[in-house]
C-alpha cells in the first residue's frame, strides 16, 4: 500500500510502518480518510484494536476499557 511509504515508521512507537491504523476506529465512528489514518507496527495496531487513542494511551489495550467513559 503506497500510503505506508509516506511513513518512516510506526506513528506510536519506534517500530516499522507495517499496517494502517485508524486513529479513531471505524467501529467508533472514525472515517476512512487520510486525516484519520496513520501507519503503525503490528504490535501497536493489534493492541490498539478498536480502542480510542485516549483509551489505548491509558490502558494499553488491556481491560478495563475506558473508551466509553
Ligand atoms: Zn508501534
Ligand atoms: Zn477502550
Amino acid at each position: 500500500m503506497e500510503i505506508l511509504a509516506r511513513w518512516a515508521g510506526c506513528a506510536y512507537c519506534d517500530g516499522p510502518a507495517e499496517e494502517l491504523d485508524h486513529v479513531l476506529p471505524i467501529a467508533r465512528g472514525g472515517r476512512d480518510v487520510a486525516a484519520n489514518v496513520v501507519a503503525a507496527c503490528r504490535d501497536c495496531n493489534a493492541s490498539k484494536y478498536t480502542h480510542t487513542l485516549a483509551c489505548w494511551a491509558i490502558t494499553g489495550g488491556h481491560a478495563p476499557c475506558v473508551c466509553d467513559s
